[in-house]
């Protein structure tokens, strides 16, 4: 499919960035935006847990979509600081984060707590991002490939993938991640393309879709959107200002 025809996936990691009266407005903003974009563009937003419900409020009536930027797998119960699946589920979001290499490499996160997560946001209806993504060092050494496949299978091993849920795969390098250093677009499109071979193997004839994240810019969102396994990608730090996420989703729908 040409870069011009397909379904393109505009996702806005909000991470700390934003307090809860900004995350509103840059909602807001957002909101009138987000009816010039072609419908092949489906955009989501993932604020911080405070700011959901307002920011949510900010996009009534929008085709903007909700994503959470963690979650935690049990429902309710003596888990201070977490939020579960189910209480996002309850407020409207359809999408959430899972394995962000910063949830991976500052707070711990492994792939068993990837796995719960998956399996939880599942069972509420939320459809899971997971991110998967090798460090500078295994770059180095030449185990990238053999990272990702590791964190695929931890993800996905006999995992009965509901019908009819969407299933999306972000490729996150972890030294491309707020660092300003992209990956080559035309490597983030071969590794796309070897977890696209991978996924197939583990859960089978589910259409994927695969994003790129890490430092994506007004100037080089083009160059990820074109690579044929590239759906869209997973944007931080730009999508935490109007501007440079103006630039991006322009550049990206041109
Ligand atoms: C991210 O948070 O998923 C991300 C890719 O961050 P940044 O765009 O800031 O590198």
């Amino acid at each position: 499919m040409s870069a011009a025809a397909k379904k393109i996936y505009l996702f806005a990691n909000w991470k700390m960035y934003l307090n809860y009266a900004e995350s509103r407005s840059l909602a807001r903003a957002l909101k009138k935006t987000a009816h010039d974009l072609p419908q092949r563009a489906g955009m989501a937003v993932f604020p911080s847990a405070l700011a959901m419900v307002g920011v949510k409020e900010e996009l009534s009536g929008s085709p903007v979509l909700l994503g959470a930027q963690n979650t935690y797998w049990v429902d309710r119960g003596g888990y201070t600081g977490e939020v579960s699946s189910a209480m996002y589920k309850a407020v409207g979001v359809r999408y959430a984060l899972v394995g962000h290499s910063e949830r991976r490499t500052i707070f711990h996160e492994n792939n068993h707590d990837v796995r719960q997560k998956i399996e939880a946001l599942l069972a509420v209806g939320i459809t899971p991002v997971v991110c998967i993504g090798e460090t500078k060092p295994e770059r180095q050494d030449g185990s990238a490939e053999e990272v990702v496949e590791a964190q695929l299978r931890a993800a996905f091993t006999d995992l009965a993938w509901p019908e009819g849920r969407e299933l999306i795969i972000a490729y996150e390098p972890v030294w491309a991640v707020n660092t300003g250093e992209p990956c080559a677009p035309e490597e983030a499109g071969r590794m796309c393309s070897l977890l696209k071979k991978n996924v197939a193997g583990l859960l089978g004839d589910i259409p994927a879709v695969f994003l790129y994240g890490g430092s994506v810019r007004p100037e080089n969102v083009g160059d990820f959107i074109r690579q044929t396994d590239i759906s869209g990608v997973l944007v931080g730090g730009a999508s935490a200002k109007l501007e440079t996420w103006s630039g991006i989703m322009a550049a990206a729908v041109k």
